[in-house]
């Protein structure tokens, strides 16, 4: 059955829904499922150059089982959330492993690989393979902390549960799949976070946030505290020929898996960085510095305090070479950055590569991008 919420939904998406994004032209469970995570926290705008790379360099759960983690990092580069592509990667070699390369059809299966939460399952299931399966999204959860007038914040858990039982309640047995990206598109292009175009809304007879008057009151926000801030010294380290000492994060963790500049506490000296690495301190000297910057998560602040230092040679071998390269963008193997090494490359022109990203990817406001959970 389909109830009036739905009904009208369907009809207005008939009209005016989106049925032409990428993920839409070849409706296989992968490209379905690499588009919802590519979608969690980020808009379809950004995510939309990002998943056509995606896809061309790995077309189906095998290429992705395959690769390296590296390379799937690279791909990721400014989106943010990178333990979304760890996981992806994780979850592609399960696939393969356990299911022959074939997205289960299963909600518990679904539930079970890496990064796969109850919305991202209900939305392959509905939107790859029509079962029935309701979803509950960022915008989702606008839509119906407004529709229902749900008050507090859909972060908590009795939020939560009230919203998972209105979407559940309105998702239909027949045209599951255009029904989920109506109500996705519902919240994209009409029930928007600022400014939302009430008269023009579908459902907003129904709507009880709208017949009270009250549409900004939901969804409510996260309770407000104050972030904590940290602070760090990040070493830009190049040798004679610009390339840049990089080191690997540790995999589980905050950034895991991603190449960045060396980083220390925040009295750290460039001497105490050389000696550690076994590099005579006398072949390096400081040379211009460059300006403090901010990186937020969304659990704290960090300070960014780079030290620029030039070494007199060519790039000298280091004992742990998992953890440390030098790198240049002429190296020109993919590799995936922290945001903050994508700036700071860009800015001493280690690498044109780095700096076409910043621009293409994220313009002028690197720093700008939504905070990033401290993972
Ligand atoms: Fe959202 Fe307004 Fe429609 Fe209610 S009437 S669902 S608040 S756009």
């Amino acid at each position: 059955m389909t109830d009036a919420f739905a009904e009208r939904l369907l009809a207005w998406y008939d009209v005016s829904g989106r049925k032409d994004l990428p993920w839409h032209r070849e409706r296989t469970p992968y490209r379905i499922w690499l588009s919802e995570v590519m979608l969690q926290q980020t808009q379809v705008t950004t995510v939309i150059p990002y998943f056509e790379r995606f896809v061309a360099r790995f077309p189906n759960v095998s290429a992705l089982a395959r690769a390296e983690l590296d390379h799937v990092l690279a791909l990721w580069t400014g989106l943010g959330y990178y333990a979304r592509a760890r996981n992806l990667h994780a979850a592609a070699q399960v696939i393969e492993r356990e299911h022959r390369g074939d997205l289960p059809r299963d909600l518990d299966a679904l539930l079970r690989l890496p990064g796969i939460g109850r919305s991202t399952a209900g939305a392959i299931l509905a939107a790859a393979f029509d079962v029935r399966a309701p979803i509950l999204d960022g915008n989702v959860k606008r839509v119906l902390a407004r529709y229902h007038a749900v008050s507090g914040y859909p972060g908590s858990k009795p939020t939560a549960d009230a919203l998972w039982r209105h979407a559940d309640a309105h998702t239909p047995i027949e045209r599951v799949a255009a029904y989920t990206q109506a109500v996705m598109d519902l919240g994209a292009l009409v029930c928007r976070r600022r400014a939302p175009d009430c008269a023009g809304c579908p459902v907003h007879d129904g709507c009880a946030a709208f017949a009270q008057g009250a549409v900004d009151r939901y969804p409510e926000p996260r309770p407000k505290r104050a972030l904590p801030v940290r602070a760090t010294r990040m070493f830009v380290l190049q040798d004679a020929s610009g390339r840049c000492l990089l080191e690997r994060r540790p995999l589980n963790g905050l950034w895991g898996g991603l190449w960045t500049l060396p980083q220390r506490d925040a009295n750290a000296e460039l001497a105490t960085l050389l000696d550690e690495l076994g590099l005579d301190s006398r072949t390096a000297s400081a040379t211009s510095t460059l300006p403090s910057f901010r990186h937020t998560f969304t659990h704290f602040h960090l300070d960014i305090e780079p030290v620029r230092a030039a070494l007199a040679a060519p790039a000298p071998t280091i004992a742990d070479v998992d953890r440390y390269r030098w790198w240049s963008s002429r190296d020109n193997e993919p590799i995936g950055l922290t945001a903050p090494a994508v700036r700071l490359l860009a800015a001493v022109g280690a690498s044109p590569v780095a700096a076409s990203l910043l621009a293409e990817v994220v313009g002028a406001s690197l720093l700008a991008i939504a905070p990033e959970p401290a993972q």
